[in-house]
Parts: C-alpha cells; structure tokens; sequence
C-alpha cells in the first residue's frame, strides 16, 4: 500500500482540512517506523496504513483514521501521547491510548487487568476497554484483521495463539458489534490457521455441494423473481453462502452431517420497506410448502446485536430446501456493517458528540449494552463500590430484548426483572413502579423477562421505593439508581421523623 493510494481511497469521503491532517499523520507514521519491519519483511508502515485503509472503507470518521495511522507509534517508536495530543488533539490522542492500553490488557499486563473482573477472559478486558471510547474495539479490529491476513509470517506456536484469541475474542467482540461481515472475516482467516485440515475438509465438501445446488438454485430464483413481480415490489436478490466456520460450528453443534444444514446457500431477497418484508414472506409462504418452526421474525424483536431480518426455509416444488432471508437495504447495510454504520464519514455530529457524556445519545437502541458498561467503566475510574461479580453477571450473561408498548425497543441482560426495565427506561418511572404488565398480563415483579416481551410500567403517584425491591434488581444500572432513590428516601424520612420528634417535644 502506497501513500498515494491510501489518500486516493480517503479522497471521495473527506473534506481538503481532514485530508490534509491523514497526509500529515501518514508522514508522522511513516517517519517514526522508518527503521522497522513487518515479519514479512516489508517496511512497517504498511500496517498502519493497511488499518487505516480498512477503517475508511468501514465508513469511520476522521480520527478513528488518524488513531488508526498512529495506533503503534506510542508502543514501539519514540513519538508520545502528548506530541499526538498537540498535533492532532485530545481525541485521537485518547484513541491511540486506549489501542495502546487494549494491547497491555491483553498481554497480561497491569493497567486494565486490574479493572477486570476475577476471570482471565480476554473478552472482559476488551469490553471495559469500551469504557473508554468504542471506537478504540474498532482500530482493533480492524489491526487484528490485517495481523490475520499476514500471518504466515510469524511462527507456528504464536499462528495458534493469535488465531485461538481472533475466533474466542475479537469474533464475538465483531458480532457484539454487529459487524457481521467482519465478524466473518475474522473466523475465516483464524479458523484456517487453527484447524488447517478441517478447514480444507470443510470448504472442498462445500464447494462439492455447493456446485450441484447453484444449477438447482437458479430456477426457483426465476419463480421467486417472477412472483414478487407481479406484486410491483422493489428488490434485489442474491445468494449468500454460509462460511466455512459457521458451518463447523452448526456441525458439531446438530452433530450432524452436511445434509443436516439447510442454511449452507440462502436466497437474500432485499427490499426498500419493512411492510415489504412481510409481503415477501407471504409471497413465497403461497409459493412454496413453508418448514414449520424455521420461520423466524428478528425484525419485530431482532437480535441482542441489532441483526434485523426474517428468516423462513421452504420446501420447493423440487423438494430442495432452501432458506430465505428478507430484509430491507437498511437492515442490510446494519447486518454487514454494525456498529460502523453508525459513523459516516464525515457526519461529525456522532464522533462530536462522542466525546464524553454525551456517548449514549448517539448509540443505537441495540448498542445500549455500551452505554451501561461506559457508565459502569466510569464509577470504576471514580472507585466506587461495584461488585466485581456483578460486573462480571452484566457482561457475559446474553442479552434479550424488550420492548416498551410504545414500540421502544430495550436490551437487557438475560434474567433480567421488570424493575430493570423500568430503571432502563427511566429512574422517575422506576420510582412509582405499582406493578407491571407483560404481554398484557400482570406480571410479578421477581419473575424474569423473555426476549421480545412487551413491558408496561403500571404507575402510581403515591408508590415508592421499597427496601424489597433491592433483591427484584438484577442490573447494576438499576441496583445504583435504586440505591441513590433509598438513600434520599431515608433521608427525607429521618428528617421527617426527626422533625416530627421536634413538635412532639414543643
Ligand atoms: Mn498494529
């Protein structure tokens, strides 16, 4: 890669000040690496840039493309924090940090692991890490995907530890993210190096399948085409094959052979509106014989990381079986790209935004997970008092989703009380909690909620926080906020009390 090419890439997406600042670091970079090499044997800067050139065509703002360029300058040249903070401000100088932190966390040393909760698990590091800016996972990711690619070069022994740690922690940490496609490409290229001979197994027995079910494919694309055609509905539709790794893991999973997996090519049909999707569905539903309890709706309670779709497999006039996959270009562009949709280029609002305090207003409904854990990074910074265990709970356990009656869509740890959902929604609600309705029935309030149930917080003017309620909280957010509320209450009491004491005396 090539200082021309690079800013040849960047051009179309920044203005003339932004792209002069990429020059500049470019430069910066290139002259503190001067002197080192890739295992590969190519200059160093080529990484760099490489990451630089992935988080552009990610869509990133501005600084995460300079934190990219300078992302192993502090740890191995003798440029400092403070040099990057002056030239290119506190932003990208904190990013580098937390990259260069993120790095130390997980080769064991203090700083960060002294946060951590009492596991050793990687991915726990990382996710604090967040509390610092999410966009330091992004720079990650996107350096780990380029070490990935070029990993021939290193040693047998450190090939396995690298790709072990891509598959166990910056995979799942992608998908938390719902970057689905780099997600992907992260498992690929780790899959390959840990299990070689499996890997080949698997890719030649799918392209063996894959070659007899394309020819098969292409009719019942025609009819499909046909069908939704007379209904005057945009769309487009394409294939998408199942990766090599998510067909191992589904294989051991059914313990099953290839046969067993219906999902190794799905048909993707992608339309403009949600109310599409729908139409679709009941299009091919009238088409073909439907596979019952294979049809899934994650548009009306999509996945923990966002993932939004309807899912349905058939069985075609031919009996093959073939999975489809609805969903809008919105939907689309979300489930390849994440987290990352939400930074465009030069939309400024978000990254300008992102600075501290303001984070959570600009992250998707199903980021919010980040919100919570950026709050609880903060109280850690603050040292308070927060269970290590139940930081630890928060993290790990899956998520669900709920939704408010309004249609607002909330996302919780599984397990989760209606009193968590209340505090999630707002501490003021929380507070005059009365009772809760679920799914339209009274719901108690220590029985858990399931993903996709619609929760209403009945409430009552004269209700309060009781000391009961400490053990219907599951959440740290909610526990604090609770706290906080019990406190003021006994406060007010013991004045109240004590004033009262004052009158009986007089
Ligand atoms: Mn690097």
């Amino acid at each position: 890669m090539k200082k021309s090419e690079l800013l040849a890439h960047a051009k179309p997406h920044y203005n003339s000040d932004q792209l002069l600042e990429i020059d500049h670091a470019i430069d910066l970079a290139t002259k503190a690496h001067a002197n080192q090499k890739r295992a590969s044997g190519e200059p160093y800067i080529i990484h760099p840039m490489i990451v630089a050139d992935t988080l552009i065509a990610w869509g990133m703002d501005t600084d995460s493309i300079l934190a990219g360029l300078l992302h192993d300058t502090v740890e191995d040249t003798n440029i400092t924090l403070v040099e990057i903070e002056n030239i290119f401000g506190r932003d990208v100088a904190n990013l580098v940090d937390g990259v260069t932190k993120v790095g130390k966390a997980r080769s064991g040393m203090r700083d960060l692991t002294s946060y951590s909760p009492q596991t050793k698990d990687n991915l726990s590091k990382l996710l604090i890490a967040i509390g610092q800016d999410i966009r330091v996972i992004m720079i990650k990711l996107a350096d780990r995907l380029h070490n990935l690619s070029t990993l021939q070069y290193l040693p047998p022994d450190k090939q396995t530890k690298i790709a072990r740690e891509s598959l166990e922690v910056f995979g799942p940490m992608a998908d938390r993210l719902g970057m689905g496609r780099v997600r992907m490409q992260i498992e690929e290229l780790a899959f390959s190096y840990l299990d070689p001979k499996e890997f080949k197994r698997l890719k030649n027995l799918m392209k063996k399948r894959l070659g007899r079910s394309t020819r098969k494919l292409g009719k019942i694309y025609e009819e499909v085409e046909v069908a939704i055609k007379k209904h005057d509905i945009k769309f487009e539709i394409d294939g998408r094959v199942k990766s090599v790794y998510s067909l191992h893991k589904k294989l051991a999973k059914v313990q099953g052979s290839i046969d067993d997996i219906y999902d190794l090519i799905a048909l993707r049909i992608i339309v403009d509106k949600k109310e599409d999707c729908y139409l679709v569905l009941s299009i091919l539903h009238t088409l073909y014989k439907t596979m019952i309890g294979r049809i899934k709706d994650y548009i009306a309670t999509p996945k923990p990381n966002g993932y939004q779709s309807l899912h349905t497999t058939v069985i075609t006039t031919a009996e093959q079986i073939v999975e489809f996959q609805i969903r809008t270009h919105e939907m689309h562009e979300y489930a390849e790209r994440g987290l990352a949709a939400s930074f465009h280029y030069h939309d400024q609002k978000l990254s300008k935004n992102y600075i501290k305090g303001k984070k959570s207003a600009t992250l998707p409904n199903s980021m919010q997970w980040i919100t919570q854990l950026q709050e609880v990074a903060a109280k850690l910074k603050d040292n308070e008092e927060i269970s290590k265990a139940q930081l630890n709970i928060d993290l790990f356990k899956n998520r669900i989703f709920v939704h408010s009656p309004k249609g607002d869509i909330y996302n919780l740890p599984e397990g989760a009380l209606p009193l968590d959902f209340a505090y999630l929604v707002h501490s003021d609600i929380a507070k005059r909690a009365y009772s809760f309705r679920v799914n339209g029935k009274i719901h108690p309030f220590d029985k858990p909620l399931q993903n996709g149930d619609i929760v209403e917080v009945v409430t009552n003017k004269l209700s309060q926080p009781k000391q009961t309620w400490r053990s219907m909280v599951t959440t740290t957010h909610a526990r604090n906020k609770l706290q906080g509320q019990l406190r003021k209450i006994g406060m007010a009491e013991m004045i109240a009390n004590a004033a009262s004491v004052i009158r009986r005396k007089k």
